[in-house]
């Protein structure tokens, strides 16, 4: 079985949907120190518990026009967007690595980096209960996995926390705990090599952004910004091309 099939692939989208609207629980709840698992989804504006239908990932938002069916409130487009984008990675993870464990291992890895991603863009933090676990997940994932191997992994965890440990000592504070801990998760998943596409592409990216910031006014030089999303995007692109990035860059290197 190649994966390529229709059916199995509308299944990963499916199941992707699905496990994008429980991340969209984790993203609301975890920050609020409130259970993920009760009480059920309910309206954050009016409280109303939603019924099953109304939580349909994607299907829900557009059927609602985006807003609560009794308070009129407006729905975050942010939801279906997590939904949608995490159905992607399910579906490109399946097409590229077919029925695999490596493709077990950049969903599940994809589902976090989106979840740590998005509550450290909005919070500031990125709780330990997704690094954490995380962190063992990567670590049996990519011992499995004879390309990357258990000392490929931990070499990663260790880079990625380190270099990030070393980051938040020389500027004082620019990165938190929870960066450090999220870049140890995407070394254990990503292996070392593929690590230091991912922080390249996460410091470029953040660079990048928070610079035109800078120059469109918006931002002031020394606000601070959330990292989390940057190194997060940095992580997921790594997880898709930082095999290709390193084989080119050994390339160039070695002629
Ligand atoms: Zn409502």
């Amino acid at each position: 079985m190649t994966g390529h099939e229709p059916l199995i692939l509308a299944l990963a989208a499916v199941l992707g949907l699905l496990v994008g609207s429980f991340l969209n629980v984790c993203i609301w709840r975890l920050p609020r120190r409130e259970s993920v698992v009760s009480p059920g989804s309910y309206c954050p504006a009016c409280e109303r518990r939603l019924t099953w239908w109304e939580m349909a990932p994607l299907l829900s938002y557009l059927a609602l026009g985006g807003r609560c069916r009794t308070c009129r409130a407006r729905i975050s487009p942010v939801y279906p967007i997590v939904e949608a984008a995490n159905a992607a990675i399910y579906v490109a993870a399946l097409l590229i690595w077919g029925w695999s464990l490596h493709a077990l291992g950049v969903a599940i890895f994809g589902s976090l980096l989106l979840v740590g991603g998005m509550i450290d863009g909005r919070h500031r933090i990125i709780p330990d209960v997704i690094t954490i676990p995380g962190l063992v997940a990567g670590l049996v994932l990519s011992t499995l996995n004879p390309a990357i191997g258990f000392w490929g992994s931990l070499a990663g965890l260790a880079l990625g926390g380190g270099f990030l440990l070393l980051v938040a000592v020389v500027t004082n504070g620019g990165m938190g705990g929870g960066d450090i801990k999220l870049a140890a998760m995407m070394g254990a998943f990503l292996g070392w090599s593929s690590l230091v596409a991912g922080l390249l592409f996460g410091f470029i990216a953040g660079a990048l952004f928070g610079g035109t910031l800078v120059l469109l006014g918006v931002k002031h030089r020394k606000d601070l910004m959330a990292f989390g999303p940057f190194l997060a995007a940095g992580g997921l692109a790594a997880a898709f091309w930082g095999p290709d990035v390193v084989a080119w860059y050994l390339r160039v290197l070695w002629g």
